[in-house]
């Protein structure tokens, strides 16, 4: 049957009301009907149900759709019978979830022939009853619905859909249709092997995304900082993306602490919980959604305006289809990632537990989203070249590094370096081993293959193995170089670098992104003196004012500047334009007393400059603390009242003494006063208690205990020094 370009244009606004097919669908679809098998890779929202759907009710027979998400089936199969006049009989689904009435129902309509569409779960269908059943009727072709489940260098393997192929073959073969929304070269290779179509026509749209921002931060204050993109995102929907239950049930607590309406969702709440709290975020009664990744699979809201990953996730499959949930109506899209290589470090922990194979290939998906989130490569370019798309603009003009480059170096020589190396051995390795022998790292594996007696062997003192892995990583991405699909990760040559090394030319590289590893900032900072912000992002001019000022009024009253507001809540009042008191308040480090002692100016000042330029402020802006932490503070001061001894205080909360000083910076730094004499007295020496003060008073230009350390040599402890600092702010401050 070969029906015309009209006939399937008609047909497709009968059953489903659409006057035109979306990208490739006609040419797939009728592929599919000429009987042929095909591979369509198509990102979501691509429209790759259609696919199969049209298809299998204009053909003879009925088709098999294999599909992971139960949940989803009935949805598929209640659709379906609503296009096409509520037939009952046109689709059903085959799982786990049927009782027997049901199950009969599904087995007469079948035998009769009305039904187009069968969805099975995949282990439905290695069920000896429903194989002897669809034995017995005719199959107009199968289609493997998420077929990147198939592989295990997907980022969803399941071991179920290995059967496929060999069932398949039992019931009886007809065309197949493999749909996925990610697969990389590897991926889509296995798919295809498994399922013995490795001649079938593969039908590739591009993963181009063009209206999502891709931006990789460090995982610095990353509560603070999804607060404020949150607060400047206003009434817009979100997904926050965490890795484990315990982060999403606290953040989600946070952040309606903080004025947001956000939900959590994770496999851990019971089933009627989650499907409320995803109406809730489809339905906007809430803005944001907190989630692991069990969230998403088939969700279909259009106007998801930002996706935030707390955590990287463990593999850019995953991170691609989490991060394609944003703008699906083509509109405004963020994502942001937050990177910190300790999170890396305990995503390998997690697969420890695991079997060999499986770590060796989890450790390689893990390598392949540490090179993204570090490298200075354009984002769309290096996910689509991940994904075995070449993306020959230099730049998209759409990303973190496009719009905030960084450095550039002439790379020409560098590369030449790499593919000498690569030529000279006879056989290919790594990115990882031949960054370690430029780099001159020894390791066992180098010692294995003596390679750290190549003349290569940290060939040039000045970069370490991470600036040769950046130097292939980019050769990679510009194509100089290969990473073998079959043999995965192996580095080879391309026809493009050969030419090159016959004959070079300048190639600019970026330098890698530095990211410092940063503390672990699981605690919400109610920050006190010591740490600093660092991101900024308010306005600069105001900033510069509101440090005049406090230098006047530093001059004035004799007191240090840092004593008077921390830098930390200058920048935040460059960021909330406080114009009251009690909005002052709100700032990080502000508390009633010194509000009170110095704010008027400052207030002011902030509501002069709000007029004359016309500001419009964000409403209600303060990262608050969840409850128990402001229970502890209330214990801590309730207990220096009565002049308990701070290591009792601390076992009684079950703190360091370090996290209580933690604590009580907190509190003098918002404007507590509180009175530690009473052990001072027990622990510190008199005359040294008045070096420190004193030093403090007369000489120190910034409150960094550091600096105190140095200047103060070596006699005193930093805990001396911190317990000082405490008594000096909570005296002079407040
Ligand atoms: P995928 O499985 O590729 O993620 P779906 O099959 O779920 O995507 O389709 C995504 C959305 O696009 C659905 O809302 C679907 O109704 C719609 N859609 C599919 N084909 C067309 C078309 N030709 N015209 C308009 N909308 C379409
Ligand atoms: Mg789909």
């Amino acid at each position: 049957m070969q029906p015309t370009s009209e006939i399937l244009h008609h047909k497709l606004k009968d059953f489903f009301g659409f006057d035109s097919f979306k990208g490739e669908q006609e040419a797939i679809i009728r592929h599919l009907i000429e009987g042929n098998s095909a591979f369509v890779l198509m990102p979501t929202g691509g429209g790759k149900s259609l696919c199969y759907q049209l298809p299998a009710l204009l053909m003879e027979g009925t088709a098999i759709v294999i599909s992971p998400l139960i949940a989803l089936m009935k949805n598929q199969v209640d659709a379906i019978r609503g296009f096409v006049d509520n037939k009952e009989g046109i689709a059903h689904f085959l799982n786990s979830s049927l009782n027997k009435t049901q199950i009969q129902e599904v087995r007469d309509h079948l035998l009769s022939g009305v039904t187009k569409l069968l969805y099975v779960a995949p282990e439905s269908l290695t069920k000896e009853e429903n194989i002897q059943l669809l034995q017995k009727i005719k199959i107009s072709f199968y289609a493997v619905d998420e077929a990147h489940c198939i592989s295990e260098w997907g980022h969803d393997f399941r071991p179920e859909y290995r059967k496929i192929h060999p069932i398949v073959n039992e019931i009886g073969k007809a065309p197949i249709i493999a749909l996925t929304a990610t697969a990389t070269p590897k991926v889509q290779q296995d798919i295809q092997k498994n399922l013995g179509m490795l001649e079938a026509k593969v039908f590739k749209s591009s993963f181009n995304r063009e209206n999502l921002y891709y931006e990789v931060r460090p995982k610095v204050n990353t509560e603070r900082e999804i607060i404020k993109f949150i607060k400047n995102n206003q009434g817009k929907s979100g997904i926050i993306y965490c890795l484990s239950r315990k982060k999403v049930e606290e953040l989600a607590e946070l952040l309606n602490v903080n004025g947001i309406k956000a939900l959590p969702y994770h496999a851990g709440l019971d089933a009627s919980t989650r499907a409320q709290n995803q109406d809730k975020f489809l339905m906007e009664e809430v803005d944001v959604i907190v989630a692991t990744i069990a969230f998403g699979m088939g969700i279909d809201k259009p106007d998801v305006r930002f996706v935030i990953h707390y955590n990287m996730p463990k593999s850019l499959e995953g991170y691609y289809q989490e991060t394609g949930r944003a703008g699906r109506d083509g509109g405004e899209g963020q994502c942001i990632a937050f990177y910190s290589y300790k999170d890396i470090q305990k995503l390998e922990k997690f697969m420890q537990s695991k079997p060999l194979a499986e770590q060796e290939i989890g450790k390689q998906l893990i390598n392949d989203t540490v090179a993204y989130a570090e490298s200075n490569v354009c984002r769309r370019k290096s996910l689509l070249n991940y994904f075995g798309e070449s993306y020959t603009a230099e730049k998209c003009g759409n990303c973190d590094n496009c719009l905030y480059p960084k450095k550039q170096f002439e790379g020409k020589e560098f590369l030449y370096t790499v593919i000498e190396l690569i030529n000279s051995m006879k056989e290919n390795f790594k990115a990882d081993h031949l960054a370690n022998i430029l780099g001159g790292v020894t390791n066992s594996i180098i010692k294995s293959y003596n390679h750290h007696k190549l003349e290569f062997f940290g060939i040039n003192p000045n970069k370490d193995a991470r600036f040769w892995l950046a130097v292939i990583r980019q050769g990679l991405v510009l194509q100089f170089l290969n990473k073998d699909v079959e043999k995965y990760g192996l580095v080879s040559v391309t026809e493009k670098g050969m030419e090159f090394f016959e004959k070079p030319y300048s190639v600019p590289m970026a330098e890698d992104r530095e990211f410092v590893d940063t503390e672990d900032d699981d605690a919400v900072s109610t920050v006190g003196t010591t740490k600093h912000h660092g991101g900024g992002g308010g306005d600069d001019t105001l900033l510069s004012m509101l440090k005049d000022i406090r230098h006047s009024l530093s001059k004035r009253l004799k007191l240090p500047p840092f004593v008077i507001f921390s830098d930390p809540s200058l920048e935040d009042m460059s960021i909330m334009y406080p114009i009251t008191l009690d909005e002052l308040k709100n700032c990080q480090g502000v508390g009633e007393g010194k509000a009170k002692k110095f704010g008027k100016e400052f207030i002011q000042l902030i509501a002069k400059y709000v007029e004359e330029n016309e500001i419009i402020r964000p409403t209600e802006f303060v990262v608050k603390s969840v409850a128990n932490k402001s229970l502890n503070k209330v214990y801590i001061i309730k207990s220096i009242d009565r002049r308990l001894p701070l290591d009792e205080i601390a076992d009684a909360k079950n703190m360091e003494l370090d996290q209580l000083y933690d604590e009580l910076e907190a509190i003098v730094g918002s404007g507590t006063r509180i009175n530690i004499d009473y052990y001072i007295r027990q622990v510190i020496d008199e005359d040294k208690v008045d070096d420190i003060y004193d030093y403090f008073k007369e000489e120190a230009t910034s409150d960094s205990v550091n600096e105190a350390l140095k200047a103060l040599g070596p006699d005193y402890t930093e805990e001396e020094v911190r317990l000082i600092r405490i008594k000096f702010m909570s005296e002079l401050g407040n």
